[in-house]
């Protein structure tokens, strides 16, 4: 979140909304002040976080303004932690800026609402943030040029390597996640593919983690030793790394962990998810199957042609 290309303001304020520390009726409860809790914008259900940023009728009002939103904000369960991390995921990094912009101002014209009885209108809402994110990327434009380390495609391995490409997909509505997994040798050469229906609802952290767990299992599966997992979830990729085995998918971390010591060498690296396209959509591809597909040494015929040429040279 700290590489992200918003006014301090904005930034800060998306740090609250992550530790679900903004002061809305709700939280004021919970940290003792004893107010009513019920929304006074709508009077219509607690103000909780996700009540005021995405519930309230003004807030979702603002956000059906959002036509090309890479996710679907609304209808789903996720709070705003996963919200943010789906977007990143599904979408870009400017995407991401735009969520927490148009979040801050939907609560800033919760205030003037509350505080100052002077709201504006949804449109001027969403009209006000877009432009605020946009005027601080001009004037910042030059130092994010400095700011990519990451490469944006992918490389092979060295040689006598297996590159293993993970990906997860969150379910779309009422479907079961996907796992796509994608192993290629030094040469770029395909050695396996697999589109792994994943049963069940499970948040975007767990499918990462269930991801990169397949692709240790397909590993063992093929008897490959050398091999570098890649996965574009920075969260499932520092929890491997550290043996951070707390929290909801520390189970699946501990698994994977004790795989990599099978191996005879093995690791674990980040990438961009521009580097991950083959993975990515073999994880879309699981969604809509019930029953896993694999390929063997050869590209699944149905991947669109900017993912067949990943890593092609
Ligand atoms: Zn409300």
């Amino acid at each position: 979140m700290w590489h992200l290309n918003i006014p301090a303001k904005v930034r800060i304020f998306a740090w609250r909304l992550y530790m679900d520390a903004i002061p809305t009726m709700l939280n004021l409860n919970i940290t003792g002040i004893h107010v009513n809790p019920i929304c006074l914008l709508c009077n219509d259900g607690v103000e909780s976080v996700d009540h005021a940023i995405l519930k309230c009728n003004i807030a979702s009002n603002v956000w059906k303004m959002w036509d090309d939103c890479p996710i679907s904000l609304m209808g789903n369960n996720m709070d705003i932690p996963d919200l943010a991390l789906e977007i990143m995921h599904q979408g870009t990094q400017r995407d991401l800026e735009k969520f927490f912009g148009v979040a801050w101002r939907i609560w800033y014209n919760r205030n003037q609402v509350l505080f100052e009885a002077n709201g504006i209108s949804e449109a001027h809402i969403w009209g006000a943030a877009i432009r605020m994110i946009e005027d601080f990327k001009d004037a910042n434009g030059l130092k994010i040029n400095h700011m990519r380390d990451k490469k944006d495609y992918w490389e092979p391995p060295p040689v006598g390597f297996y590159t293993i490409n993970v990906d997860g997909a969150i379910p779309l509505a009422n479907g079961h996640s996907g796992i796509g997994v994608v192993v290629r040798d030094s040469d770029s050469r395909f050695v396996a593919a697999m589109s792994l229906p994943h049963q069940g609802r499970y948040s975007v952290e767990e499918t990462e983690a269930a991801a990169v767990e397949q692709g240790c299992v397909l590993v063992k599966e093929l008897g490959l030793e050398g091999v570098i997992i890649e996965s574009d979830s920075l969260l499932t990729v520092q929890a491997v790394e550290a043996n951070d085995v707390r929290g909801v998918v520390g189970h699946i971390v501990k698994g994977i962990v004790q795989s990599f010591c099978s191996f005879q060498e093995s690791k674990i690296r980040h990438i961009n998810r521009t580097s991950n396209k083959i993975a990515h959509e073999l994880a879309q591809h699981a969604r809509r199957i019930s029953e896993s597909v694999m390929w063997r040494m050869e590209i699944p015929d149905y991947l669109p042609e900017p993912a067949r040429s990943e890593g092609a040279s």
